[in-house]
């Protein structure tokens, strides 16, 4: 459906929004998104059909029944209930594949309205440009508290340092296509991390910026345990470098071993040794150096396995030119 109806500015939007004990947010947010999307319907930017898609994901407040109330009153509103709570990521997935056969354009975004949701329009109008992907980029993160800023600022370093492609400053607010969406599916890992798989898509894309606003009602449901180890996931499930780590410090303590045996050595010739000490550190080197490698080498073929058992796809087709009958 994707190229066909992109070209009659008529695309049927989903706006998929992940919910987790949000009830205090809700009908700010529900209201918010609403009135947005009938002014871009009212404007002929994007289809009637189109919709705003809550996920909840297993909350423990109110929020399904506040889903679900809404629903039965406003036209615009979808809602998709999970069985449990099972993580931002997860939940988004979830709203993506349940969208993806009844739009063609998705934009995801949390349902604290930090983000901007004045650029979706822009967002929309980069799709009609012939986008796939549009990130949706902080440019400052002067509302986020000092902490919160340099930790997250410091995970997109260290994921850069460690080779996983993410878009600097980009969360999860983003515009993909449905196609977009159709080729993440492919991506069969069970460890979503979302922000590194779109970079490995392909497809035309683009930015939009803006700033990142306070949350308006309720609180994070990031704390530091869960950025932790959201961190420490993204890394485990993309890289295998700090395998390639072990390996380096063995071969470096292999060749200190060098430098140690230099020095007992001549320790040992100049006579001020006690007995069996230059064998010893010879052998604690060297055997360090030789045990570390090992590791390493053992890990090189765990993370060979790890790498095959993600069925990640080799490639994503864009356009495939062939007319057998010309
Ligand atoms: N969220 C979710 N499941 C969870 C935790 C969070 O669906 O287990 C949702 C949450 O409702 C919000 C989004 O993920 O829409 C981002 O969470 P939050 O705003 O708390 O994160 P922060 O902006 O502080 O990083
Ligand atoms: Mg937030």
């Amino acid at each position: 459906m994707s190229s066909e109806m992109a070209d009659s500015r008529n695309a049927v939007l989903y706006i998929v929004v992940p919910c987790y004990n949000e009830c205090e947010v809700f009908p700010q947010t529900a209201k918010a998104l609403t009135e947005l999307m009938e002014k871009m319907c009212s404007e002929g930017k994007i289809s009637e059909k189109s919709r705003i898609l809550f996920v909840d994901d297993g909350s423990r407040d109110n929020t399904w029944e506040l889903i679900s109330g809404e629903y039965d009153v406003n036209p615009r509103i979808c809602g998709l209930k999970l069985a449990g709570n099972v993580g931002h990521q997860n939940a988004l997935y979830a709203g993506l594949m349940a969208a993806k056969d009844k739009c063609d354009i998705t934009i995801s975004i949390d349902a604290d309205l930090q983000d901007d949701i004045d650029v979706i329009p822009h967002m929309v109008d980069k799709y009609y440009g012939g986008c796939d992907i549009v990130y949706g980029v902080r440019s400052g993160r002067k509302k986020d508290s000092f902490f919160k800023r340099t930790t997250a600022q410091g995970f997109y370093r260290f994921m850069k340092l460690m080779g996983v492609k993410t878009v600097y400053n980009h969360a999860d607010f983003r515009l993909m296509s449905a196609r977009a969406v159709r080729q993440l599916s492919n991506y069969e890992e069970r460890n979503m991390f979302l922000r590194g798989i779109v970079p490995l898509i392909g497809y035309k894309t683009d930015s939009v910026y803006y700033e990142r606003k306070e949350r308006t009602a309720g609180e994070s449901k990031y704390p530091l345990k869960k950025m932790l180890s959201f961190a420490f996931d993204g890394i485990t499930s993309f890289s295998i470098k700090p395998i390639t780590f072990i390996s380096a410090i063995g071969i470096i303590i292999i060749i200190a071993s060098l430098a140690a045996a230099i020095y007992s050595l001549i320790s040992y010739f100049c006579g001020n040794t006690v007995p069996g000490w230059t064998s010893l550190i010879l052998s604690i080197w060297f055997l360090g150096g030789v045990q570390l490698l090992s590791v390493g080498l053992i890990g090189q073929y765990i993370g060979k396995i790890y790498v095959e058992t993600k069925h990640r796809p080799r490639y994503n087709t864009e356009i495939f030119l062939c007319d057998e009958n010309r």
